[in-house]
């Protein structure tokens, strides 16, 4: 049996219909940007995300980046995140011409460690960006009182955990603006790149829908320099036919974690997901570790199961960084997370004999 890493079959099959319908009448409509798809799924995404306001973006980097100049962040401010994200965290900071400040995450949930924060917390620190890494919220309860504590701004990076709460309350709707990616793989993903930003704070909100226009809110009047990052009506339309089944995917994505943690309970090389009792976790992935991650990998890959690496190499340890003159052994946690962790199939639609399947070639993996 082949294992894909990531199947989009169940969910195209259930929605092709009411896509196709929607193509059609995006094809139909002549109206193909900032039209009323874009709108219309701007407010259903509000409702859904709890939050006053969401201005869609042409992807997730996008997002995280228009939500710190919005909040005017920019040259020789720091923006505090977690030393184990992914790039794109990083590179919205430097977008502003702001320094990325990492902080080590906690071991257990691979998010930022709210006894860490303060310490880096310096003069020039502008914002924490807490990201809710492989669908898991972070200590928001933690991070907002560290903020309002050192009069920080909060942009949570939501790009993985659509739908997820830390104590009943949604991810994308503590910060004072917040980003979310709607990449294909994401928990809610289009057809292609989009992204958007959740915000209460309607000042924020226009500052938003300028940025993405060109600074422009009255057509050919530029207030600032702005960008062209729209999303698309096409994708607002996708998103829309989509996003009522989110609750229900994430629930399935739960089940599934369930799954593997029935069946891998006892192997005692792996060490698996740890949540929190006040998180719900929407599990965008999920990631085990152990010490023979490569050997495992390449084990499970000759018996077709497809398993990936998120990430490899933190954000410290880039080529693309390697100004701020850091070196292995900085960052022990990231960088332990980064040799050990490794992503298992889940998906909408995945099967308990999936999940069986990879568990024992897990364990065939040990026991052989
Ligand atoms: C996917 C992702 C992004 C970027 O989203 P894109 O839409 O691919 O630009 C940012 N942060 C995290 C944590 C992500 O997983």
């Amino acid at each position: 049996m082949k294992i894909p890493f990531v199947s989009f079959a169940s969910v195209h099959e259930l929605l092709r219909t009411e896509m196709i319908e929607a193509f059609s009448a995006f094809y139909d409509s002549k109206q193909y940007i900032l039209g009323e798809s874009v709108a219309s799924f701007e407010a259903q995404y509000s409702a859904f995300n709890q939050t006053k306001y969401t201005v869609g973006v042409s992807n997730g980097l996008d997002a995280l980046h228009l939500a710190l100049r919005a909040l005017g962040i920019g040259k020789g401010d720091e923006v505090i995140i977690p030393s184990n994200t992914f790039i794109a965290t990083a590179l919205a900071v430097s977008y502003v011409g702001a320094n990325p400040v990492f902080v080590e995450p906690d071991i257990r949930t691979y998010n930022l460690d709210p006894g860490l924060i303060e310490a880096a917390i310096t003069s020039r620190t502008k914002a924490i960006m807490p990201v809710h890494l492989y669908g898991q919220p972070c200590n928001m309860d933690a991070i907002m009182a560290i903020a309002a504590r050192h009069n920080l701004f909060v942009v949570e990076d939501n790009a993985q955990a659509q739908g997820a709460t830390w104590k009943t309350k949604l991810t994308g709707s503590f910060g004072n603006i917040n980003g979310t990616s709607f990449y294909p793989g994401k928990n809610l993903g289009a057809l292609g790149d989009a992204g958007a930003l959740t915000t209460d704070d309607g000042e924020l909100r226009k500052k938003a829908i300028a940025l993405r226009n060109y600074g422009s809110t009255e057509k050919y009047k530029n207030e600032v320099v702005g960008f062209n990052m729209r999303l698309d009506e096409c994708q607002a339309k996708f998103l829309s036919v989509k996003l009522p089944h989110l609750n229900d995917w994430n629930s399935q994505r739960r089940q599934i974690a369930d799954w593997y943690f029935e069946k891998l309970a006892g192997v005692e090389q792996v060490i698996l997901p740890y949540s929190e009792p006040d998180a719900y976790h929407v599990y965008h992935l999920f990631v085990i570790r152990t010490a023979q991650r490569d050997e495992l990998q390449q084990f499970l890959s000759k018996n077709e199961v497809q398993t990936l690496i998120h990430y490899p190499i933190p954000p410290h340890l880039q080529e693309a960084y390697e100004h701020l003159n850091y070196k292995a052994g900085d960052f022990p946690i990231a960088e332990e997370i980064a040799n050990t962790c490794l992503s298992l199939p889940v998906w909408p639609g995945m099967q308990e004999n999936d999940v069986h399947w990879v568990s024992e070639k897990i364990k065939k993996f040990y026991n052989d």
